[in-house]
């Protein structure tokens, strides 16, 4: 986790967002934040006491019965202003993001646009409600059920989608008619500052959405905490897994999404420009900070060496710098600690029997925490390289000699996040729709994020919890059913009957 430092007077105070305004932290404990292109500090964000999560769950609870009571029409209304405000100000919230995450400008903006996407399905609430109705099940007797939502509900967001994941959770939460928390990362904090800010000038009641910030202090005391009903998280696999083990076992409804090591399989009769093209953008696009890159490519039978090559060539005019400059194509990773990391995976790939074919370690400018794309042929599994997700700009190919060994090596992945193949054959294509083990299939489109009104979510170690996240899986996440049996008075069939109701 990030150091905890005591805030130098220099940067920029992030504080919490409770009861529709900022609360300025008294653990007197807080985390820095970096300006990833320049390396310097630009922030310190508080990290929250069980104390203060707790004062933001009773201001969400006590907003929560007249917010439920709204009458959906208002809420749908109120919704539709957020997504007027966010679109208009989308620059803005870019803004934060290129200035904390590092990703470039345009890069920002397309994530802003994905959460928008989102905030847009759920302006139609209305209809996404609607239950159903059986009339006359009985004699006199007609059956509905309805959609509620569930209280306080909680979201705990990772740091390479500071905007649009946290907008996967809080708009269908409060669409449905919940009261929010959201804990941001700690790395990239001021975007929800900014949101909470956006979303008060809409229109939205204060309590509604809470802002805490903080780091496994804040989040134990969502998980514990008695007046929240569910938890949403996506983050790396380690910490999804006990965030789902924690919440399930103090009974709340929980999706906990994990990490992910995406395989692209490519066939030798695809079009290798376009293989090339796509692994290029969905390997380096946002210094492969995304938990949909394409990490790894399968090659299967002589595909490899053409397409290699093609990738090769790619590289050099991959443009690495500032993400505030419009020029960038490649932004630096989010730490100093994390560019590290993941360059390690590069300094070690030679020893255990890779080839690296392009290193990235150099030629990176070296101010911040950058580096450029590095490529790495013969990975095999149980290598590190292969095994583990990087997270960053390094992608490994391994080749093989067939389609079914190819697919046997996404099945065997313990990650099923996304997965796609690239070939000109249609049947070859449907076959590996059937047989693959991911949440989230691609063919021939490398970064299958599913668009809003579909769900998102990963299999095996990339989900925990069985409902996937926004689209109409977020809709019930964020509600419970009932079934309502309504008959109305008529003394003409009123009987005493001690028999099981039988409909008749
Ligand atoms: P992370 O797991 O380190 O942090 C995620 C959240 O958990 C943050 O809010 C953080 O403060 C909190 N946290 C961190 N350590 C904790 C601990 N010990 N106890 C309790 N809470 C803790 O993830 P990250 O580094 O911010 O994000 C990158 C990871 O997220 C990658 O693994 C990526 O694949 C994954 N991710 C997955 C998806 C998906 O949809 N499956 C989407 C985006 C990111």
């Amino acid at each position: 986790m990030t150091d905890v430092v005591d805030a130098p007077a220099a940067v920029k105070p992030i504080n919490h967002w409770i009861s529709g305004a900022p609360h300025a932290g008294t653990s007197g404990r807080s985390g820095p934040v970096f300006n990833p292109a320049t390396g310097q500090q630009s922030g310190a964000v508080d990290f929250a006491t069980a104390e203060e999560v707790d004062r933001a769950v009773a201001a969400a609870k006590a907003a929560f019965p007249a917010w439920r009571a709204l009458s959906i029409a208002k809420r749908a209304e109120i919704l539709f202003a957020i997504r007027e405000l966010v679109h208009e100000r989308r620059e803005e919230i870019a803004k934060h993001l290129t200035a904390e995450h590092g990703k470039v400008l345009s890069d920002a903006m397309g994530e802003v646009t994905r959460g928008l996407e989102v905030i847009e399905f759920c302006c139609g609430i209305p209809h996404l409600l609607k239950g159903s109705m059986t009339e006359q099940a009985s004699t006199g007797v007609d059956v509905y059920s309805i959609r509620q939502p569930l209280g306080v509900v909680a979201g705990i967001s990772p740091f390479n989608f500071p905007a649009m994941v946290p907008m996967w959770m809080w708009a269908p939460a409060i669409a449905c008619g919940n009261t929010f928390i959201l804990k941001p990362s700690e790395k990239d904090p001021s975007a929800s500052e900014y949101t909470a800010e956006l979303l008060k000038e809409a229109g939205l009641p204060d309590g509604v959405f809470n802002v805490v910030h903080g780091d496994k202090v804040a989040v134990d005391a969502i998980l514990e905490h008695p007046d929240i009903a569910a938890v949403s998280f996506v983050g790396s696999t380690p910490i999804a897994r006990y965030v789902y083990e924690t919440a399930t076992s103090k009974g709340k409804r929980c999706q906990a999404l994990g990490g992910a090591k995406n395989h692209m399989i490519v066939l030798p009769d695809a079009d290798i420009a376009m293989a090339a093209d796509a692994a290029v953008s969905a390997a380096y696009g946002s210094a492969g900070e995304r938990c949909m890159a394409i990490s790894q490519i399968v090659a299967v039978g002589d595909v490899a060496g053409p397409l290699i090559e093609a990738i090769k060539d790619r590289i050099p005019k991959v443009k690495v710098g500032d993400g505030m400059d419009p020029s960038s194509e490649m932004g630096p990773l989010v730490t100093k600690e994390h560019r590290d990391k993941v360059a390690s995976y590069v300094e070690g790939a030679a020893g255990e029997g890779a080839t690296v074919l392009v290193d990235g370690r150099e030629g990176a400018p070296e101010e911040g925490f950058f580096l450029r794309p590095s490529l790495i042929d013969n990975v095999k599994p149980g290598m590190k390289a292969y095994e583990d997700e990087i997270f960053g700009p390094v992608l490994g190919v391994t080749r093989v000699d067939t389609y079914d060994e190819a697919v046997r090596l996404v099945n065997e992945n313990p990650y099923g996040n996304g997965t796609a193949i690239f070939t000109r054959d249609g049947g070859a294509a449907r076959q590996f729709q059937f047989d693959v083990q991911a949440g989230m299939v691609g063919i021939n489109v490398p970064i299958p994020v599913p668009v809003a009104y579909y769900s998102f979510g990963g299999w095996k170690a990339s989900l925990f919890g069985d409902r996937h996240i926004y689209g109409p899986e977020g809709i019930e996440f964020y509600t419970r059913g009932k079934v309502v049996t309504s008959r109305w008075p008529d003394p003409a069939t009123s009987t005493v009957d001690l028999g099981f109701p039988q409909t008749r």
